[in-house]
C-alpha cells in the first residue's frame, strides 16, 4: 500500500496502534508499534483472521466487513513517522518504531465517505448478572464503579446500568442511554465525520446543542433515544421505522435487575448470548497467552466450518468452555459503533425518523483476541469489587 496515493488524516493512537483515516475511502489503517517486543507478522496475520473467521460471523452471522493485513514499504513508514510527529500526542511520542506490517479495517465511523456522517460508540459491558455477583443484586459494572469511585477514578458513580440497556425494555433501556450521555466516562462517544464531538471531559460538552446540528431531531434527546434504541433492537439489516415513546421518569434502583425480552433475532440478543459464554466452568490456561488463537483457527478450518451459519454456531458452541470464555471477555469489552448518514446508500439498511430517512450501518470494534490470562485478572479484580463493595454497605449501615 502507498501513502502518495492515500491521503491520511491522523486520528488517534492507544498503546499498541495509531489510526489513520484514509481520506475519500471507507477505511481506516492501524499501525503497529513495535518499540518493547518485536511482533511477528504471522501473529498479526492470526489475529486479523480471528477477527474475520470467529468474531464479525459470530456477532452478524455474516461476514459484512473484514480486515486485510497490508505492507507498507520502509522509505514510506520513513516519511510516515517523520510527518506524524506533529499530530501524536508528547505522551506517546516515546514509542516511535512502526511495523511495516498493518491493519486494514473498514472506517466503522462512516456510512458514505462523500457525505456528512454522524457515528453513535457505546461500550455497553457486562449485560447480565454473573453467577458470582448474584448474592449483592449488583452486576460487574454497578461494582465496579464503587472501586473507580473509591480509588478516585471518577467523581460520580454513574446511573447507567448494562443490564437496563441490555433488558429490551423500551424505558430502562432509555434510562441506561440518558445516564451514558450524563456520565459518559469511557463507555459513550459521539462523532461526527470521524472525529469525537462529544465524549468524556470534552470542553464545551453540551448534547443538546449538538443534536441539533444533526438536523434530524431537532433538540429532542427523547427522539435521539428512540432512534438508538429502535436500532439496537433491529437485526441490523432491515429498514426500520423510529416510533416515538414518552419521556422517561426513572431514576437508579438500588438493585441490578437481570433478564431480558430481547427477540433472538436482535442485534443485542446476539451480543449478550456472546457474553453469557463465560458462564459454563472452564480449566484456565496461561501457559501461552494467545495459543488459543491459532488452536480455534486451526479446528475451523479441519472441521471446514463457516460461522456465520447458524448450524456451524452450534457446532462451536460446544467446544472447549475455555475458548467460549475468551471470545465472551472479548465481547464483553468492546465496542457498538451505529454510524448514519442522510446520504441514502443501497448497501445498508434505512431508518426513517419522522419525515427524514438515512443509511444506518451497525458495527463491533475492539474484536482483537485478549491474552488468556484475561479470565485470571477477572477472578481477581471481582474479589477486590465484593471487598470494596462490602466495606461501603458497612460504612453505609
Ligand atoms: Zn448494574
Amino acid at each position: 500500500m502507498s501513502f502518495c496515493i492515500h491521503p491520511w488524516k491522523y486520528i488517534n493512537e492507544g498503546n499498541v496502534h495509531i489510526v489513520l483515516q484514509i481520506l475519500n475511502s471507507n477505511y481506516v489503517l492501524r499501525l503497529i508499534k513495535e518499540d518493547c517486543c518485536k511482533t511477528k507478522k504471522s501473529i498479526i496475520s492470526e489475529s486479523v483472521e480471528f477477527v474475520n473467521s470467529v468474531m464479525i460471523p459470530l456477532i452478524f452471522s455474516d461476514r459484512r466487513y473484514q480486515e486485510e493485513v497490508v505492507d507498507i514499504s520502509l522509505q514510506e513508514i520513513v516519511n510516515l513517522t517523520k510527518n506524524l510527529h506533529k499530530f501524536r500526542p508528547k505522551n506517546r511520542t516515546y514509542k516511535s518504531i512502526i511495523m511495516t506490517t498493518a491493519i486494514k479495517a473498514p472506517n466503522l465511523t462512516m456510512v458514505d465517505p462523500n457525505a456528512d456522517n454522524y457515528c453513535i460508540e457505546i461500550k455497553p459491558k457486562e449485560g447480565y448478572l454473573a453467577k458470582s455477583l448474584k448474592g449483592y443484586s449488583k452486576c460487574y459494572y454497578c461494582m465496579k464503579q464503587f472501586l473507580k469511585l473509591t480509588e478516585k477514578h471518577i467523581q460520580g458513580i454513574s446511573n447507567y446500568c448494562p443490564l437496563d440497556l441490555f433488558s429490551g425494555d423500551r424505558d430502562r433501556m432509555k434510562f441506561a442511554l440518558k445516564s451514558l450521555i450524563e456520565n459518559p466516562q469511557n463507555n459513550f462517544k459521539v462523532f461526527k465525520n470521524g472525529n469525537i464531538i462529544y465524549k468524556e471531559n470534552k470542553h464545551n460538552n453540551n448534547f443538546e446543542i449538538m443534536l441539533k446540528e444533526f438536523d434530524i431531531f431537532g433538540n429532542y434527546i427523547n427522539l435521539f433515544l428512540d432512534f438508538v434504541i429502535e436500532i439496537l433492537l433491529s437485526d441490523g439489516k432491515s429498514d426500520i421505522t423510529v416510533s416515538t415513546t414518552d419521556e422517561i421518569k426513572m431514576s437508579k434502583s438500588k438493585y441490578c435487575r437481570d433478564g431480558n425480552n430481547l427477540k433472538h433475532e436482535s442485534f443485542l440478543f446476539k451480543l449478550l448470548h456472546l457474553q453469557r459464554l463465560s458462564e459454563n466452568t472452564y480449566t484456565s490456561d496461561i501457559s501461552d497467552e494467545f495459543n488459543y488463537v491459532r488452536s480455534i483457527l486451526k479446528e475451523i478450518e479441519t472441521q471446514n466450518l463457516d460461522l456465520a451459519t447458524a448450524e456451524h454456531q452450534k457446532i462451536f458452541f460446544t467446544w472447549d468452555p475455555l475458548y467460549l470464555a475468551l471470545i465472551s471477555a472479548i465481547i464483553k469489552d468492546c465496542s457498538i459503533m451505529i454510524s448514519f448518514t442522510k446520504n441514502i446508500n443501497n448497501k445498508h439498511p434505512k431508518v426513517s425518523v419522522g419525515s427524514q430517512t438515512m443509511s444506518y450501518k451497525i458495527g463491533v470494534t475492539d474484536l482483537e483476541p485478549k491474552p488468556a490470562k484475561v479470565l485470571h485478572k477477572r477472578k481477581e479484580t471481582e474479589k477486590k469489587l465484593i471487598d470494596n463493595y462490602a466495606k461501603i454497605a458497612l460504612t453505609a449501615e
